[in-house]
């Protein structure tokens, strides 16, 4: 179905789309691929609302963010197992993080609104924060709720009408919230819905007359080819792409934390998560212990149903998605990588579904395939340093700079590696994430900020009028 004009309708597409579950290969749902026409309506009709939100004040959106956060939250157990069943991700990491980061995200956007000054004075010329008009919105599957507010609740803030298109491997859980959107207040024809693929649908709804802004998360690869049909248009872009995030640790004193959390951050969501930690950097007197310490820990991961409260891996989204974890570990124990753990075999007791093993390997030195690409599997690579400055140069020496993570006993030492670190998040001695934060890339990770008011201002354009001091 297709969304637009406040009611969803008939996506008159000739192509069925199964939504599968990852964890059985079996059919959740069927999704009917939006047609051109449906395309170019969704867009036309929130061209036409560009100018529905003048009228309504920051409070009052800001309301409206909570009103759908509570929504969100109302449905929050419903949500948590859709999830789970499109994504594979554990139920237990469903109800942590899928659901919590999205309800979040409405509510700290809601905030940010207050902070937000849409009008200032200089001199006597009116500086205005406008709405910047219809923005595009293409959503991945692996956190399908959270980057979808990442997105909607910007737009929402700042006014903009809004077509999502959700991946077609994960779109169930985004239906739902448009829905709620829609009951909580969205006016008609700002929010619109797409669905279908990347390559036929995606590409449709970057290119259709009435945008004004594109707003991509995604694969560098795609991101780059959306960029170029941007910049062909003129059209601005903002893109969150992929990484190759680094966790360096500079001395022993917290190695066990050190282990233990990064391996946490690169096997959460089964390692596809953008900001995976998935690079272990330790000086070489550490390396052997480090080894154990991360093979032990790899070996608490089961694979299993991800139903169940229990399991803490669940399968990778897709059978492509598993091919493609399995070649790349395959590849690194051709390259000369030491494999300590898992490897490209299904995990044991696992008959069914896209199931990859938690996966660890040493002896990988940065020039190697899997320290360079972003795998998006529970595939942690540890690599060797001699010295401080070697650390970071392997820790800036891909061409991503999404995130990273550095330990030290001395914390100055710490901040001072951390901000030499070409990343757009650090983390330091295990620091969680502030959510209120804004999230963004470096290089290759792409560009534009995400979350709290600088999410919000990646969707405002500046206009000044100038005027004479008694007009
Ligand atoms: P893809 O780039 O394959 O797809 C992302 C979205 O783009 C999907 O909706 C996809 O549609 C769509 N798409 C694909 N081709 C085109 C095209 N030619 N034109 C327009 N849209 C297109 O990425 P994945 O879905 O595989 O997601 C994983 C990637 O996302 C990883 O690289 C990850 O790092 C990155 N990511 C980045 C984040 C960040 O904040 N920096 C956060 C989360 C993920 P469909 O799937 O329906 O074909």
């Amino acid at each position: 179905m297709t969304f637009w004009g406040g009611r969803w309708r008939d996506s008159g597409g000739s192509s069925r789309i199964p939504v599968l579950n990852p964890a059985t290969g079996s059919i959740l749902a069927e999704s009917v691929e939006s047609s051109p026409e449906q395309i170019r309506a969704a867009v036309h009709a929130a061209a036409a609302a560009r100018g529905v939100w003048n009228g309504s004040s920051p409070s009052e959106r800001a309301e409206l963010l909570n009103v759908i956060a509570d929504a969100l939250e109302e449905r929050a157990e419903e949500l948590a197992l859709l999830v789970t069943d499109e994504v594979g991700t554990p139920i237990a990491e469903s109800r942590r993080m899928q659901l919590p980061t999205a309800v979040h995200t409405f509510r700290s956007t809601a905030a940010a609104i207050e902070d937000l000054s849409f009008r200032e004075m200089l001199g006597t010329s009116v500086i205005e924060h406008c709405p910047i008009g219809v923005v595009a919105a293409i959503t991945p599957w692996n956190y399908p709720l959270y980057l979808a507010a990442c997105k909607l609740a910007p737009a929402i803030a700042a006014g903009c009408p809004i077509v999502i298109k959700p991946s077609e491997i994960a779109p169930l859980a985004v239906t739902v919230l448009a829905d709620l959107c829609h009951a909580a207040g969205v006016p008609e024809g700002s929010l619109g819905l797409v669905q279908g693929s990347g390559e036929t649908v995606g590409k449709a709804l970057v290119e259709a007359a009435g945008v004004d802004m594109i707003s991509f998360t995604g694969s560098t690869r795609t991101g780059a080819r959306i960029a170029a049909q941007a910049g062909r248009l003129v059209r601005p872009v903002a893109l969150e792409l992929g990484g190759k995030s680094a966790a360096a640790v500079l001395d022993e004193a917290l190695l066990e934390s050190a282990v233990r959390q990064t391996v946490a951050k690169c096997f959460q969501n089964a390692g596809q998560t953008c900001a995976a930690l998935s690079r272990l950097l330790v000086p070489g007197h550490l390396k052997a212990p480090t080894e154990e310490l991360a093979v032990a820990i790899a070996g608490e991961y089961a694979a299993g149903d991800p139903r169940d409260p229990q399991t803490t891996l669940g399968p990778l989204a897709s059978k492509a998605q598993l091919r493609k974890v399995r070649r790349f570990v395959r590849r690194a124990d051709e390259e000369g990588a030491r494999v300590l753990c898992g490897g490209w075999d299904l995990p044991a007791g696992v008959g069914k579904g896209y199931f990859a093993r938690a996966t660890v390997i040493s002896d990988v030195s940065p020039e190697m395939e899997v320290a360079r690409e972003e795998i998006f599997g529970p595939v942690l690579s540890i690599l060797a340093f001699e010295d401080e400055s070697e650390a970071l140069a392997i820790a800036n020496g891909t061409e991503f700079g999404l995130s990273g993570a550095v330990w030290a006993a001395d914390a100055g030492r710490a901040m001072r590696f951390a901000r030499r670190m070409r990343a757009g998040s650090v983390s330091i001695n295990g620091a969680p994430t502030n959510a209120d934060a804004p999230f963004g890339g470096f290089g290759a990770s792409g560009f534009g900020r995400e979350r709290g008011r600088a999410g919000i201002e990646e969707y405002l354009a500046t206009r000044a009028i100038h005027s004479v001091a008694n007009g």
